[in-house]
């Protein structure tokens, strides 16, 4: 696969919006099924105390939050909620720990029964644990892991202004360590953390230039949290998640493009012209982590809308939600691309 330059993620970035949408919705029809959408359910399995410093997350030690902090869960926990999840739909589990890196012997064995207990129900499993050694990928690989969740945030650039205690360098390591255990990837970042243009595109063009690229991309949004540096964050334009998701489904064609956090303040229009744009995975359940998520029913009630829209009647369909969209927001925005 050649390179994908940083320019021409830029072009897409700022094409008009529903030449971008239309553009990504002929690559995702190609190499998708019709209303084929990824549901995936998270529960943290340790909850805070975290030694990194990411500006955004309720987790870290480093900012006074209100949260209940929790030591690694009892495995009963994991089994009942993968349960659930399974009987709602999910078809992945995917389980976050709070640490900085994964530690050999109680921990590691603990995560390697959680897996296994989640397989066992046919469920996919993911797991998100910090930084994993070789050793400790293949590990988690024979105890029938299929993908690890290592997010690179955003640009290599601004990454530095939004965490200081480990390099992008070092996520990366992990991002390898991974895959050679023959791990799916998932991988994805944050938008509206006070990033630019160049750095959104930047943080896509090194994740379309993994080789291969991550099977799974969460785009996110910043959900400010109070305690955290960026509580007083401006929540982002919902058209700014639809340009990000659209470019992404464009130069990763193949890859899961999941439409993550944030989703939450999205209405059920710019979600849909989101699937339309080419996401294909959403976690799904009441919460995400430490934040709210949206509710089931809800949930799949805007699938099923999703699953009956006539393709056929696109072109129509795109401007008739962007209009509803636009009189929403009652003003047409002009970004600094
Ligand atoms: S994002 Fe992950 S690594 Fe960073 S502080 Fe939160 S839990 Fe720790």
């Amino acid at each position: 696969m050649s390179e994908i330059k940083f320019k021409k993620i830029k072009n897409l970035l700022s094409l008009p919006l529903n030449d971008l949408i239309l553009q990504a919705h002929q690559v995702h029809k190609k190499y998708f099924k019709k209303g084929d959408v990824q549901l995936a359910s998270l529960i943290s399995i340790k909850t805070g105390s975290c030694p990194e410093d990411c500006k955004y997350c309720p987790q870290s030690a480093h900012y006074n939050v209100d949260l209940k902090k929790e030591k690694l869960i009892d495995i009963s926990e994991v089994r009942k909620a993968a349960q659930v999840a399974k009987k709602n739909g999910a078809h992945r589990f995917c389980m976050g720990a709070a640490w900085k890196k994964l530690k050999d012997g109680k921990d590691l064995d603990s995560v390697v029964e959680m897996i296994k207990e989640v397989k066992s129900l046919n469920l996919e499993a993911c797991v998100t644990l910090g930084n994993i050694t070789k050793t400790q990928a293949l590990a988690l690989k024979e105890a029938g892991l299929d993908a690890y969740n290592h997010n690179i945030d955003t640009s290599p650039e601004f990454y530095k202004s939004i965490i200081s205690t480990r390099t992008f360098d070092e996520r990366l390591e992990t991002i390898n360590n991974a895959r050679n255990a023959g791990i799916s990837i998932c991988s994805g970042g944050i938008i509206g953390m006070g990033e630019s243009w160049d750095d959104r595109a930047r943080m896509l063009e090194v994740l379309a230039n993994l080789k291969p690229q991550p099977e799974s991309v969460p785009i996110n949004a910043l959900v400010p949290v109070k305690g955290t540096p960026l509580q007083n964050q401006s929540p982002i334009d919902p058209e700014e998640m639809i340009r990000m998701i659209a470019t992404s489904r464009i130069i990763m064609k193949k890859s899961r493009i999941r439409l993550s956090a944030g989703r939450k303040y999205l209405s059920n229009e710019i979600q849909i012209l989101c699937f339309l744009s080419g996401a294909n995975s959403i976690f799904y359940g009441d919460s995400l982590l430490t934040t709210k998520n949206n509710d089931v029913q809800k949930d799949q009630e805007l699938l099923s809308k999703y699953q009956k829209i006539d393709k056929n009647n696109l072109k129509e369909l795109i401007n008739e939600y962007l209009i509803i969209f636009t009189e929403k927001i009652s003003a047409v925005r002009q970004y600094n691309f």
